[in-house]
């Protein structure tokens, strides 16, 4: 089983109330290989919500507020998710302060690109479910 950003799956569940729909993430889902998650969801947060970014090991939004407690509970409860269907494998949005494997934003909220890793890609991969990003899917993996 695969584990799968919920938003890759077309679930409204980004912080504006939008998705990233991508038709390779929702045929794996259609075949029933995958499982759609959405840590920031899952940490307590609504949809829509302020966006974050990650800021010196904490997770703060774009009011200034700390919510990285939400961010590393939804985290746990991504894992947890995964262990319970026996994941191997996930596959994250890119980007996010949560999902990200290869890049995250550096915090200063000006779209600044940085090498790094979201809360819950890092966790997942801390117990040895590999995470890649929806723009490493090759055609012959799906
Ligand atoms: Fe998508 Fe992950 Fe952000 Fe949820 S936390 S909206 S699954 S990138």
């Amino acid at each position: 089983m695969i584990l799968i950003s919920a938003c890759l799956c077309g679930c409204n569940c980004k912080y504006n109330g939008k998705n990233n729909l991508n038709e390779k993430c929702l045929k794996i889902l259609k075949e029933k290989r995958g499982i759609p998650v959405c840590p920031e969801q899952l940490g307590g947060l609504k949809t829509p919500r302020v966006p974050s970014e990650i800021k010196e090991e904490k997770v703060i939004n774009k009011d200034l507020e700390d919510v990285t407690k939400n961010f590393v509970n939804g985290a746990k409860e991504a894992l947890k998710l995964a262990k319970l269907v026996d994941c191997k494998i996930a596959i994250l949005k890119d980007g996010s302060p949560s999902c990200g494997s290869d890049y995250i934003y550096d915090g200063s909220f000006t779209g600044k690109k940085i090498k790094g890793k979201g809360i819950t890609a890092n966790l997942l991969e801390e117990n040895g479910i590999k995470v890649i990003s929806e723009n490493e899917l090759d055609v012959n993996f799906v």
